[in-house]
């Protein structure tokens, strides 16, 4: 492959993507400030002016600093590739980490200082959107000395797990010949599946806590609606969210006996016994249906073809030039071309985000429907307006950049597809 032509469509599709992208942060934000000086029809005997403003406000200053973001992030991805970055970090790791030590050493190396700089680089913005967005809307509950043991933990969790895993696949792509995509697929596969059993149980712990639901009559109703939806009944724990954010939720994690759901402690403390039940009865939706298995299933076939891809590229001198790296002559280019691979994926991966929001919206209504068969649709309803409200989730969001960008439903269309909407609207 040409190095101009690599350039060419990689440069296209940063430009393309970064038009798109400010086109629809744009639309968003002037949307919801057209919205702001009145309730919607179908909220005014829900929801107050004052929380409806509160969302519009935090969406503009959310919308506001994702643009900033978007642009910085942009001009990073140029840095490290076009403008040289990559190339003169791999030459300083390549020409430091003595010969003796191995070719893996220095590719660790580098792997290892590029994700480090990359985090330091963010770490402003993520300071920023903690200790001043989040805060001025009274969300963020973190010190700065719990933000920073957060960052240090993290970092040592990545490096205990992410090292490993990257001498693994550095060593397959060294040692198994044209073919190493696939066994680097296979591993990435099984490192996934351990991690997804590990997670609950080794990974969040460290985070936080997880404790068996405390209130009695609370329990024994959720058991009751676990044994009817076929899940462990000691799969239910509440997570001291709290800690760090006055955000509520609730999720499901896990894989076979790890699988589990999670509430947060600030979404019990606002949801009565019955709106509990209907938030779980949802999450059961998600186990049902199978949702967590079908979008690993869907993740990892995706993997399959973006390793074959980079099996490919990776042994095309144009791929690297393309890019502003120049491929090393002595020493193996595969950390090199993981790395490039990583960066220049993003751009062109931005295109097929809309279809993966679409799925995940329809098994949203899925999870819905299956709740309001086990449990209350108007509790379901009360829940989901709670939920928006305690995260100020907007109410008008531009329905173009909700078929872009949200997981989950608009309120407005989700309460609409539950049949206990009518009911709720008195609550
Ligand atoms: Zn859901």
């Amino acid at each position: 492959m040409q190095a101009p032509f690599v350039t060419l469509a990689f440069s296209s599709a940063l430009l393309l993507s970064l038009v798109v992208k400010f086109w629809l942060a744009t639309r968003q934000m002037r949307h919801v400030a057209a919205h702001r000086h009145q309730v919607p029809a179908a909220f005014v005997a829900t929801v107050t002016l004052a929380a409806h403003q509160k969302a519009a406000d935090y969406t503009l200053a959310k919308g506001r600093f994702g643009l900033i973001t978007t642009a910085f992030g942009s001009a990073v991805l140029l840095g490290w590739t076009l403008l040289g970055g990559l190339d003169a970090l791999n030459a300083l790791v390549r020409d430091n980490v003595p010969p003796a030590w191995g070719a893996l050493a220095y590719q660790l190396a580098l792997l290892a200082a590029f994700t480090l700089i990359g985090s330091l680089i963010e770490l402003p913005l993520e300071w920023y959107s903690t200790f001043r967005i989040e805060q001025q809307f009274g969300f963020n509950r973190m010190r700065l000395g719990l933000w920073l043991a957060d960052l240090a933990k993290a970092a040592a969790v990545g490096a205990l797990i992410g090292l490993p895993l990257a001498a693994l696949i550095l060593w397959i792509m060294g040692a198994s010949g044209g073919l190493w995509w696939f066994w680097a697929w296979l591993a990435w596969v099984a490192f996934n599946l351990v991690l997804m059993v590990l997670y609950p149980t080794l990974i969040a712990p460290l985070f936080n806590k997880f404790e068996p639901l405390p209130d009695e009559a609370l329990r024994s109703r959720v058991q009751a609606l676990m044994q009817r939806c076929g899940f462990a009944a000691k799969g239910l724990f509440v997570m001291d969210g709290s800690r760090r954010s006055a955000h509520a939720n609730a999720y499901f994690t896990g894989l076979g006996r790890s699988k589990r759901v999670v509430f947060f402690d600030t979404l019990l403390q606002r949801l009565s016994p019955g709106e509990v039940e209907a938030v779980l009865a949802h999450e059961l939706g998600h186990f049902k249906h199978r949702h967590v298995l079908k979008r690993m299933l869907g993740i990892f076939a995706i993997s399959l073809a973006g390793l074959a891809l980079l099996g490919w590229l990776a042994g095309e001198s144009g791929f690297y030039v393309g890019l502003g790296v120049r491929p090393n002559l002595t020493a193996p280019n595969d950390a090199l071309a993981l790395v490039l691979f990583m960066l220049a994926l993003p751009p062109f991966g931005f295109f097929v985000a809309p279809l993966m929001a679409q799925l995940s919206r329809r098994d949203e209504f899925q999870a819905d429907a299956y709740a309001c068969a086990q449990a209350s649709g108007a509790d379901l309803a009360n829940a989901l307006l709670k939920l928006h409200e305690d995260n100020a989730a907007t109410l008008t969001p531009d329905p173009l950049y909700v078929r872009f960008y949200y997981s989950h439903p608009p309120a407005s269309e989700r309460l609409a597809a539950l049949p206990g909407a009518a009911m709720a609207a008195r609550a």
